[in-house]
């Protein structure tokens, strides 16, 4: 794992800019400690005994790992810039990616392929054709399965708690990937439409489910797409994020939509709606049903 900063630094020559893509949740790796000797930006890549490295010495894999196996992430609250960051401990030592599988299968299958459904953890949905198929069965169309190297955990409770001045509590939420088709060589863009009608009707079951999760308040989904780098597309997928915290930027876009209300008692998300149907400068897509638009204070081209 690394922090945001060194994604940034790292560039697209490295790994692609995977958490800096993240804007709402900042996934930090290490245990809170500071950084480890013998671990370099790439930790990712460090595992087994090497993985604490320096002055304590090789530790036997088996402990090192048993240890991780104990250390649950955390959500700790930083007093200063008033957000919350994850402290993963056991992303110290996960492969090189979270979810697509480096190496010389990457472009041609991988364990989200048709046909690998035994190489991921069991399925949370499936969408397939054969109604009395059995589940982690091939077959599907859309697929979710929880990810292999969570930044957040399911199980246990939240446990908030403070450390002196500190805020914290256990790294309860959810990590799922959202695999939009078993083919690995596809894009969302040139799916049939009703095969993007599967992935968000996906979307869209997996988020009422989790919305019965008392402990969750928000959901993120991303998806890593980069047009200048084909091989490191990989397997079409994208990923679900819940958290038992709002993101602060969220909270700030609520609290000024609020603010907005009640100065003009007006939407304010309507008003830029009728605005910009108005001007017609910035529309992207237009339809019955959906409206595409370039912000008037975007932040970097293309903006939508
Ligand atoms: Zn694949
Ligand atoms: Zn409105």
């Amino acid at each position: 794992m690394r922090d945001p900063a060194a994604a940034e630094r790292e560039g697209p020559r490295g790994h692609p800019r995977r958490r800096a893509s993240v804007p709402a949740f900042h996934l930090r790796g290490d245990d809170g400690r500071g950084p480890r000797r013998g671990v370099g930006a790439r930790g990712g890549r460090a595992c087994g005994a090497g993985w604490r490295g320096g002055a304590r010495g090789a530790r036997p894999a088996r402990a090192a790992h048993r240890e991780g196996l104990r250390l649950l992430p955390e959500l700790r609250k930083d007093p200063i810039a008033g957000r919350w960051v994850v402290v993963a401990t056991e992303r110290v030592r996960r492969p090189a990616d979270f979810a697509v599988p480096r190496g010389p299968r990457r472009d041609t299958s991988c364990l989200f392929c048709g046909g690998h459904e035994d190489e991921t953890p069991p399925e949370l949905l499936a969408y397939r054709d054969a109604p009395d198929a059995p589940a982690n069965s091939p077959g599907w169309r859309v697929r979710v399965v929880p990810n292999r190297f969570p930044a957040l955990r399911v199980e246990g409770v939240l446990d908030r708690r403070g450390e002196g001045l500190y805020d914290l509590m256990n790294g309860v939420g959810a990590d799922e990937v959202l695999v939009e088709s078993a083919d690995h060589h596809v894009k969302l863009a040139d799916l049939a439409p009703a095969a993007v009608e599967d992935v968000v009707r996906a979307l869209r079951d997996r988020l009422v489910a989790l919305k019965r999760d008392t402990r969750l308040r928000a959901a993120l989904l991303f998806k890593r797409h980069a047009a200048d780098a084909p091989g490191r597309l990989g397997h079409p997928h994208a990923q679900l994020l819940a958290t038992p915290i709002v993101p602060r930027e969220v909270l700030e876009e609520l609290d000024r939509a609020r603010a907005y209300y009640d100065y003009r008692e007006r939407c304010l998300f309507c008003d830029i709606l009728r605005q910009e149907l108005e001007q017609r400068t910035r529309l992207v897509v237009e339809s019955e049903h959906v409206l595409a638009l370039a912000p008037f204070a975007a932040r970097f081209p293309f903006e939508t």
